[in-house]
C-alpha cells in the first residue's frame, strides 16, 4: 500500500531539483502524477522514465508556466482529462535572483514575483474546483527559510517567499470547509541546481559537486551539510498524505537546524 494510492497530484517545476524528487516519490507511493514545468525536454524525459515503471495511465507531463493564468487553465484540462480527478497540488516551481537591494532592477523584482508569488496564487486558485469535486485535497506551497529570516542579496526572493507563507495561512482558513488543507514548506539550503549550479555542468563529478557545498554548509548549519531534495520530497509527501490529516495553515521549516540560532564557535 502506498501513502498516495488512488490520488492524483500535480507538481510544478517537476523537471529537476526538489520537484523531480517529489514526482519520483509520489509515483512510488502510488499517486497519479502530473509533472509540470517550462523545461519541456527534461520534464518529458522524466515523465517517460516514470511511466515506464508505473504505467502510462499514472504519469503525464504538461507544459505550465506557473506565472501565466492561461497556462493553468490548459494544464488543468489536460490533467483532468488524463486522470479524471485532482486531489493535490505541490506549488514547487520557483526562481532565485541574487542582487543587492540598491541595484535590483524593477524588472528583475517583478520577474521573481511573477513566478514565485503570482505562480503560487494562480495555482492555488486554479485547483480549488477540482479539489472540491474530489471531496477535498491538499495544497503544499514551497516557501523558504528566507520567508522567516533575512538573507542578504535576496530582497525579491525573500519577499515572495514571505508572501507564500501569508497566502498559505489565509487559504488554509478559507478552504478548510471544503476539506482542502494548505501548508507551506520552508527549506533552508538544498542541493539542487538553484543553489548549486555546478550540478548543471555535464562534465562535473556529481559527488565532488555535492561535497563542495557540504563543506560550505558544514560551517553554517548545525547538521553539518546541505539538505537533499529527497528530504524535502519526504516532507511534501507527509503534507500531501493523510499522515498530516489534522495539519493546515502551517509553515514547516526543513533546514538542518539553521534557524535554531547562532553558533559562537
Ligand atoms: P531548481 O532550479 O532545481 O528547480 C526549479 C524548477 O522550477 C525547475 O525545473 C524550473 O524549470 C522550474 N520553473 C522555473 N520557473 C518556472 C515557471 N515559470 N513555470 C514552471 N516551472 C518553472 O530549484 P529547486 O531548489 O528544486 O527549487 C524548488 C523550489 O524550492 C523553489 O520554489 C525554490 O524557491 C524552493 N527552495 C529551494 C531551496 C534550495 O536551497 N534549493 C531552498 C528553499 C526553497
Amino acid at each position: 500500500m502506498g501513502k498516495l494510492d488512488g490520488r492524483a497530484v500535480l507538481v510544478t517545476g517537476a523537471a529537476r531539483g526538489q520537484g523531480e524528487q517529489e514526482a519520483r516519490l509520489f509515483v512510488a507511493e502510488g499517486a497519479k502524477v502530473a509533472l509540470a514545468d517550462v523545461l519541456d525536454e527534461q520534464g518529458e524525459a522524466l515523465a517517460r522514465e516514470l511511466a515506464k515503471e508505473a504505467g502510462d495511465e499514472r504519469v503525464r507531463y504538461v507544459h505550465l508556466d506557473v506565472g501565466r493564468e492561461t497556462d493553468w487553465a490548459a494544464a488543468l484540462d489536460t490533467v483532468q482529462g488524463a486522470f479524471g480527478r485532482l486531489d493535490g497540488l505541490v506549488n514547487n516551481a520557483g526562481i532565485l535572483r541574487f542582487n543587492e537591494l540598491s541595484s535590483t532592477p524593477l524588472e528583475e523584482y517583478q520577474q521573481v514575483v511573477q513566478v514565485n508569488q503570482i505562480g503560487a496564487f494562480l495555482g492555488m486558485r486554479a485547483v480549488i474546483p477540482a479539489l472540491e469535486a474530489a471531496g477535498g485535497g491538499t495544497i503544499v506551497n514551497t516557501a523558504s527559510y528566507t520567508a522567516l529570516t533575512g538573507m542578504t542579496f535576496l530582497t525579491s526572493y525573500a519577499a515572495t517567499k514571505a508572501a507564500i507563507v501569508g497566502m498559505t495561512r489565509v487559504a488554509a482558513m478559507e478552504l478548510a470547509p471544503k476539506k482542502i488543507r494548505v501548508n507551506a514548506m520552508c527549506p533552508g539550503a538544498v542541493d539542487t541546481p538553484m543553489t548549486n549550479p555546478a550540478q548543471l555542468d555535464p562534465d562535473a563529478d556529481p559527488q565532488e559537486v555535492s561535497a563542495a557545498v557540504d563543506e560550505l554548509y558544514a560551517k553554517l548549519v548545525p547538521l553539518g551539510r546541505i539538505g537533499r531534495p529527497e528530504e524535502v520530497a519526504r516532507l511534501a509527501l507527509f503534507l500531501t498524505s493523510d499522515d498530516s490529516s489534522y495539519i493546515t495553515g502551517q509553515p514547516f521549516v526543513i533546514d538542518g537546524g539553521w534557524l535554531a540560532g547562532v553558533s559562537v564557535f
